[in-house]
């Protein structure tokens, strides 16, 4: 069995927000000697506040992340703020001694494991419309849940640019009757679409989407191909999550289409992958995932994660 020392852990969390913050929290309160990698980029670092987290109402994802990671030093885990390059399986040892995983990272460091647990999120892709991508996380959103009380009663406009459009259209006129769907990047809509749509008032414009003007915090003038300009509180566009696991790639976990685009590493419901060693949790491998949703992604995987390790250490002993 490979010493633990320095550069030998008992779990490496790759990922310190929301989720990679929870599964630590547990880790280090079972008394697992446990590291978080991570590059602090969480998601979310565009908006000033955070919504719909219970007892966080409004808080800012960095003060959350600031305590988050004073909990877990309080229990001894262990920081380092790297990029993470690559996991593969370490060698095995002459001894027969159960795998390990080495973990290298993009400066040049190599480290081992006993178990990983992936907490690393994902890229918001946006769609190029110029003006765009300064309003992300201000006044321009993809969650309602999130932000959309923020706005409520007021001008909002949806980019539709796949049929995510149509979902977050009725979705939003959930928070207010001064709502348009700019419908250009979806292709022509059915008479279906557009009569249920007309039926509770959302109005459909298919001139496509030229630049959005403005102040990032400010009205944003959506200006068209046909020249006219509209004014609004707040855009909504659902960006093109790409998870943030290509470190990951030489352990070929198993993986699943997701219903909401894209490939995503396949677990079970713990957070468990194909691998004995690798669990994930959060935004990696549930795009709909929010804070909430993820800390408690995080949570399941440490606990489980540390329970595994326990059934490890019973069945070393019995092989001394
Ligand atoms: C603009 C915006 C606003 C949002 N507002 C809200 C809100 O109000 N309420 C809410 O509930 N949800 C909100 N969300 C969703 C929320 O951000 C995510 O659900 C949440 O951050 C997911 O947590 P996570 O831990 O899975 O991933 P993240 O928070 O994205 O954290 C992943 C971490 O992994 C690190 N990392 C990535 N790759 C590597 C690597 N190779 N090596 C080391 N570290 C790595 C990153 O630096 C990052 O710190 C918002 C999202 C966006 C885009």
């Amino acid at each position: 069995m490979n010493p633990v020392g320095a550069d030998h852990w008992e779990v490496v969390v790759v990922g310190g927000s929301a989720a990679g913050l929870s599964a630590a929290l547990t880790l280090g309160r079972a008394r697992r000697r446990t590291l978080v990698l991570d590059t602090g980029t969480p998601r979310n670092r565009f908006a000033d506040h955070m919504h719909g987290v219970l007892g966080n109402e409004g808080v800012s994802p960095e003060d959350l992340i600031g305590r988050g990671r004073a909990e877990c030093s309080s229990y001894g885990v262990v920081f380092d703020d790297v990029e993470v390059q690559t996991v593969r399986e370490a060698p095995r040892t002459p001894d027969g001694g159960p795998q390990r995983l080495q973990v290298e990272l993009t400066d040049g460091r190599h480290l081992e494991t006993r178990a990983l647990i992936a907490a690393s999120g994902v890229t918001d892709l946006l769609p190029e419309v110029p003006g765009l991508a300064p309003r992300w996380g201000k006044t321009v959103a993809h969650c309602p849940y999130c932000h959309g009380l923020e706005f409520a009663d007021g001008r909002i406009g949806v980019l539709g640019f796949s049929p995510a459009g149509l979902h977050q259209a009725e979705l939003l006129r959930q928070w207010t009757d001064q709502l348009t769907l700019f419908s250009a990047g979806m292709g022509e809509l059915d008479l279906e679409q557009v009569l249920r749509l007309e039926s509770r008032g959302v109005a459909i414009e298919p001139s496509p989407v030229e630049q959005i003007r403005g102040e990032p915090d400010g009205v944003a003038e959506v200006v068209l191909a046909n020249s006219e300009t509209h004014e609004f509180d707040a855009l909504f566009t659902a960006s093109q999550m790409r998870p943030n696991d290509s470190y990951l790639d030489e352990l070929a976990l198993e993986r699943n289409d997701s219903p909401f685009g894209g490939n995503y590493i396949a677990a079970d419901a713990t957070g468990k992958t194909s691998h004995q060693q690798v669990w994930v949790a959060g935004n990696i491998n549930q795009a709909p995932a929010n804070v909430s949703i993820s800390i408690a992604a995080g949570s399941y995987a440490g606990g489980m994660c540390n329970l595994a390790l326990t059934s490890e250490d019973f069945d070393i002993a019995q092989e001394l």
